[in-house]
């Protein structure tokens, strides 16, 4: 494997983007309701926003397939969101099809990476959310990398 690159991330960049989100979207109750809101289909995303740099985020890894960045709404001391760059019809795991085999393992090895680099040697949770009923709301598949607190089991 090529040898990742990582980068420092911007110390202004959350200012500005809860600013502009704030401006730009409804008040949401819960991550539920975003996700109930959120309507399943493969056009763009606020991650291709990120990826061509139109808006900020806080990027802790990347290579030339994937992008992790920090999320805007962490749900745990450490909460990172790992997305391939170029989506390939991947709006989320169902839609996977045998030709993505390859960046669904680099995802699951990066996010392995990226534990290691945030220091959660005592554990860690990945998590993917799929449709509506599994509460994904932005329709680019992710993982989430949470950690830095103990976990809980059965997930609510
Ligand atoms: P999901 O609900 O599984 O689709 O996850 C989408 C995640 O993306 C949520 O945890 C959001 O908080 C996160 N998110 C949405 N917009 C941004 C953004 N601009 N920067 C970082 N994370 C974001």
């Amino acid at each position: 494997m090529r040898q990742a690159t990582k980068i420092k991330p911007s110390s202004s960049g959350t200012g500005r983007l809860q600013l502009l989100t704030s401006h730009l979207l409804p008040p949401m109750a819960s991550e539920k309701d975003a996700a109930l809101a959120a309507v399943p289909a493969d056009s763009p995303t606020i991650f291709d926003k990120i990826i061509n740099k139109e808006i900020p985020a806080k990027v802790v890894y990347e290579d030339e397939k994937v992008l992790a960045f920090r999320d805007i709404a962490p749900q745990a001391p450490t909460h990172i969101v790992i997305i391939p760059k170029l989506k390939d019809g991947l709006t989320g795991l169902s839609k996977a099809e045998e030709r993505h085999c390859e960046i669904l393992g680099h995802l699951l090895y990066s996010a392995k990476r990226i534990a290691e680099q945030e220091g959660l040697e005592d554990g860690f949770r990945i998590v993917i959310n799929d449709g509506p009923k599994g509460c994904q709301s932005v329709y680019h598949l992710h993982i989430h990398l949470l950690g830095g607190r103990q976990m809980n089991w059965p997930p609510g």
